[in-house]
């Protein structure tokens, strides 16, 4: 610990804070990252906070890509922000560079360090609470694709390789059925039915990109609430942050990533199944918010996608814990034995709910477009 502490405090020696060094404490509710809030006092006697964050170098074996990718992107928003009037030093993520100009840090030990402004006066919200908060986030989504829609996507890093190639998903699982390393195959005969049974579907956004009628996209991959700062003021999220899963991929991947995770009327590892039900409502909220937000500028095609998209990135979630359930839960964090089957449980139940709701969910769509 001790030890840890004096990480830190080197790495606060070397980035180019400004004023006078006061104190830092550990902040916030991130899972992947180590972060921090440092404070500087201002020669006028004010306070600045900045938040420092230790980066998760396991999930992400390459640290200084994913800077080059954090960087570029929001330097281009910067840009986006200013040329449309609105305030830079808010509403993206601002890079505190090291003294020799670097948009990291490397420690003694080897921990990549990086720290950005502190955005003040908004907040983040770990729950969904209303309605309201889930709308606030899709236009805040919607809007980060509005403004990287010409960004070019091919040019960043893939953080994490194949992160949401769900062909390459589908056989990963379909190895681990084979190996059936852990003997619970024929437990969970019912589930791998119901893969195999979608097996053409798994293939429907990756074709239409390989012929050349869905785009690349700068996509976050992280699409959740609580990486949206919400404006105290005006109530409106005004900034997308944690930007480590920002890579090429698809719109509707980022648009399906948050119905599947928003648009449930239980939690995820709900073992009590009834309690799990897609909500048509909250489809439709974010589908509108997120619709506002890009401003026209995604594809009729995109738009299309998205019903596909929401149910792509449900089936593919259940997939994956389904996978680490076979080969014994190296992958995601359990907290009891059948923890990840009850999750690819919930994961299915939505995707049966979607595809019995399939035409009112177009019907949405075609609200909006
Ligand atoms: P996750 O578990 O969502 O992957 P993480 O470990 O990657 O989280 P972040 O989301 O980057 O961490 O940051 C953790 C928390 O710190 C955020 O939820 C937010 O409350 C706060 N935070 C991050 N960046 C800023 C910022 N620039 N200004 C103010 N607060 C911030
Ligand atoms: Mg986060
Ligand atoms: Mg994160």
């Amino acid at each position: 610990r001790e030890e840890y502490c004096s990480r830190i405090e080197e790495a606060i020696g070397q980035i180019a804070f400004e004023g006078k060094f006061i104190g830092y404490k550990p902040y916030g509710n991130g899972h992947i990252n180590d972060t921090f809030v440092v404070n500087f006092q201002q020669e006028d006697g004010s306070d600045r906070r900045y938040i420092l964050q230790r980066m998760n170098h396991d999930t992400f074996k390459n640290p200084a890509g994913l800077m080059e990718n954090i960087s570029g992107v929001t330097e281009f928003l910067k840009k986006k922000i200013e040329e449309n009037n609105g305030d830079s030093s808010r509403e993206t993520l601002n890079i505190v560079r090291t003294k020799d100009g670097k948009d990291y840090f490397k420690d003694s030990i080897g921990s990549y360090w990086r720290s950005y402004v502190f955005i003040e006066d908004a907040v983040c919200f770990d729950k969904v609470e209303s309605p309201e908060d889930f709308y606030n986030s899709a236009t805040a989504f919607g809007n980060f694709q509005y403004l990287l829609s010409d960004y070019p996507a091919e040019t960043l890093h893939e953080t994490i390789p194949d992160f949401h190639n769900t062909p390459a998903r589908f056989e990963n699982f379909k190895k681990a059925v084979e190996a059936d390393i852990k003997g619970r195959r024929a437990e969970v005969e019912a589930e791998i039915a119901f893969v195999m049974e979608r097996d053409a579907f798994m293939y429907t956004l990756m074709d239409a990109y390989k012929e050349g009628s869905l785009p690349l996209r700068v996509t976050h991959n992280d699409t959740k609430l609580n990486n949206v700062m919400i404006d105290n003021q005006s109530g409106k999220g005004i900034c997308v942050i944690d930007l480590d899963t920002v890579m090429p991929g698809f719109s509707v991947n980022d648009f399906g990533d948050s119905i599947r995770f928003g648009a449930s009327t239980g939690d995820e590892d709900e073992p009590d199944l009834s309690k799990v039900n897609f909500s048509l409502e909250l489809f439709d909220i974010y589908t509108k918010g997120f619709l506002e937000g890009c401003k026209g500028r995604l594809t009729e095609k995109e738009i299309y996608l998205f019903p596909t998209g929401a149910k792509m990135m449900t089936l593919e979630c259940g997939m994956r814990f389904l996978t680490d359930y076979l080969q014994g839960d190296t992958y995601f964090r359990i907290h009891r034995e059948t923890h990840n089957l009850d999750r690819c449980r919930t994961q299915f139940k939505l995707v049966s709910d979607m595809e019995k709701n399939w035409d009112a969910m177009k019907t949405v769509v075609d609200k909006y477009r």
